[in-house]
C-alpha cells in the first residue's frame, strides 16, 4: 500500500494535506537522486511490515496511541521521516485529536524507534537485494553445473559407448564411422584419432541431450532447479532461527547462510560492514523470499541449452574421463596404442589388433603401389622398409625397433591375424583411398580376393573381437 494513500484518514487532517504533496516532492526526489539499489528498496518498503512499529513499541512497553491503527502511524512516522529530510518543522498540535496530542507528545520515542527500524530495514532490504542478486548467478549455475555432472554420470551407466574404457570406446567410433560410410570421418581418426573420438563424444551427448533421451535428461535438470530451489529455501529459514535464537547479527547470518550452501552452490563473499544495523532477520528473510520469487520462475524455464555458459559440460566431463590415456599410433598402421596411462615410459606401446599399411598410405617406394600387408605379418618377414620418405638406408622389419624414436617403443608381436573389419574397409574404400594418397592397390599391392568377401555387418562384428563388453 503507498503510505500516501492513507493520509487522508489520519485525524491530523491539515497536517497531512499539507504535507501530501511535499511527500510525493521527497519521494520523487528521493527516487532520482537514489542510485539503483536504494530506490528499489524505497519502493520495496512501501509494502515495509508496518506491524513491526507497535510491536516494537509494545515490547518496550510504550503505549500505541488510542485512535491509530498501524497504517496510520506509519504513515505518520514516514512524513515525519520525509519533512525532517527537507528540514521542515511539523508539528500535530494543529489538531485537536486527542490521538495527534498523544501522539505528539510521545513523538521523539516513536520516532527514535521507527527511525532506527526503518534504518535497519533499508539495509535489510538492500541486503536482501544483493543476497538475491548473487542467487541469481550461483543458483542457476549450480543447477547448470549439477546437472552436467549428472547427465555424464547417467551416460556414464547407460550408455554403451560411454560404459567402459577408452578401448571400447574407439570401437563405437569406428562402428559409428562404418554405418555412416563416412571417409573423412575415418581420415580424421586415423590422422588424429583423439579428435575424432572427442567429435563422437559430443556428438552423442548432444543426441542424447536433445533427442534420444531429451526427457530423462530434461528430468534430471529439472530435479536439480527442485534441489537448488530447496536448498536455499531452507538455509534461508535456518539461518534466520539461528541468528535469531543465538541474537547474533549480520555476519553470522551470512556465515551461517553461506556454508549451509556451500557444498551445493557458492556464494560471492558479500562484505556485511555496512549491515550491521540489520535488526529484524524475519524482515530480511521476507525480503530475499520476495526476490527469490522470480528467480525461482526463471530457473523453472531453464533449458539445457543454457549449459553451455557454465564451466562444466557433459561432454567435456565425458572427454576427461575418457580420452585421458595413451593416443600414440603405430608407425606402420596408425593404430592406436590401448594403454590406459597417458605416460606409460618405460612400457611399451602396444595394441592388440594392427592394419594394413596402405591405411596409413605405406606403399612401395618410387612406385605407386600400395602395402597392403598387415604390420603384424611384416615385422615376421625378411623385407625391410624405409622410415622415412628421404632416407636412403633401408631397415629390415625384424629390426624395425632400430629405426628411430617413432619405432623404438612399439611391441609389434608377429602373428597372421587380420581383423575384418580393417580389410573389408580397405575393399570399401579403395578408390577413396587411392585418390586420398595418391597411390593404387595394384601389382605388389593388390588386394587379396579374400578381403573382399566381407560384409560390412560382418566388419562391424569383428570389432567385438577387439572389445567384448
Ligand atoms: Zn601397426
Ligand atoms: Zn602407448
Amino acid at each position: 500500500m503507498s503510505p500516501q494513500s492513507l493520509c487522508g484518514s489520519l485525524q491530523g487532517k491539515k497536517l497531512v494535506s499539507s504535507l501530501k504533496h511535499r511527500t510525493a516532492e521527497v519521494r520523487s526526489k528521493n527516487e532520482s537522486d537514489a542510485p539503483r539499489s536504494s530506490r528499489g528498496t524505497f519502493k520495496r518498503l512501501a509494502g515495509w511490515p508496518v506491524h513491526c512499529i507497535p510491536e516494537e513499541l509494545y515490547a518496550r512497553r510504550i503505549p500505541v496511541p488510542s485512535g491509530f491503527n498501524h497504517e496510520e502511524l506509519f504513515d505518520y512516522l514516514l512524513s515525519r521521516k520525509n519533512a525532517d529530510a527537507q528540514g521542515l518543522n511539523l508539528n500535530a498540535g494543529n489538531s485537536n485529536s486527542t490521538s495527534a496530542k498523544h501522539l505528539e507528545s510521545k513523538k521523539d520515542q516513536y520516532y527514535s524507534i521507527f527511525r532506527s527500524f526503518w534504518k535497519g530495514n533499508s539495509s535489510a532490504a538492500v541486503f536482501g537485494e544483493m543476497i538475491c542478486e548473487n542467487l541469481k548467478v550461483s543458483a542457476v549455475q549450480a543447477v547448470c553445473n549439477k546437472t552436467a555432472i549428472d547427465l555424464a554420470g547417467e551416460m556414464r551407466c547407460s550408455f554403451p559407448a560411454f560404459s567402459g574404457n577408452r578401448l571400447n570406446l574407439e570401437k563405437h567410433v569406428l562402428k559409428s564411422l562404418a554405418e555412416k560410410e563416412d571417409f573423412n570421418g575415418f581420415i580424421t581418426y586415423i590422422r588424429d584419432p583423439r579428435s575424432q573420438a572427442e567429435n563422437f563424444i559430443k556428438d552423442e551427448v548432444h543426441k542424447y541431450m536433445f533427442r534420444e533421451q531429451s526427457h530423462k535428461a530434461q528430468n534430471i535438470l529439472k530435479n536439480n532447479v527442485d534441489d537448488i530451489s530447496e536448498l536455499v529455501s531452507q538455509a534461508l529459514f535456518t539461518a534466520t532461527q539461528e541468528v535469531k535464537t543465538q541474537k547474533g547479527a549480520t555476519d553470522m547470518w551470512m556465515e551461517q547462510f553461506s556454508s549451509l550452501l556451500k557444498d551445493k552452490l557458492t556464494l560471492d563473499t558479500i562484505s556485511c560492514q555496512n549491515f550491521r544495523d540489520i535488526n529484524n532477520f524475519d524482515f530480511l528473510k521476507e525480503e530475499i523470499e520476495k526476490g527469490l520469487g522470480p528467480i525461482k520462475t526463471e530457473m523453472s524455464c531453464l533449458s539445457l541449452d543454457k549449459m553451455k555458459d557454465f564451466r562444466l559440460q557433459p561432454d567435456q566431463i565425458l572427454i576427461d574421463q575418457l580420452c585421458r590415456c595413451c593416443w600414440v599410433t603405430c608407425p606402420f598402421c596408425a593404430a592406436v596404442c590401448t594403454n590406459t596411462l597417458e605416460d606409460h615410459s618405460p612400457d611399451d606401446h602396444n595394441v592388440p589388433f594392427h592394419r594394413s599399411g596402405s591405411v596409413n598410405g605405406w606403399h612401395y617406394r618410387n612406385t605407386v603401389e600400395m602395402s597392403v600387408n598387415f604390420c603384424t605379418t611384416n615385422v615376421a618377414s625378411d623385407n625391410s622398409f624405409y622410415p622415412d620418405g628421404v632416407s636412403e638406408v633401408s631397415v629390415p622389419f625384424k629390426q624395425y625397433r632400430t629405426a628411430g624414436p617413432r619405432f623404438a617403443n612399439w611391441r609389434i608381436t608377429p602373428d597372421e591375424s587380420k581383423l575384418t573389419y580393417w580389410t573389408w574397409f580397405v575393399c570399401r574404400f579403395q578408390q577413396e583411398l587411392e585418390n586420398y594418397y595418391g597411390r593404387k592397390f595394384e601389382g605388389k599391392g593388390e588386394i587379396p580376393s579374400q578381403w573382399r568377401t566381407h560384409t560390412k555387418q560382418q566388419a562391424i562384428e569383428s570389432l567385438d573381437e577387439m572389445y567384448s563388453e
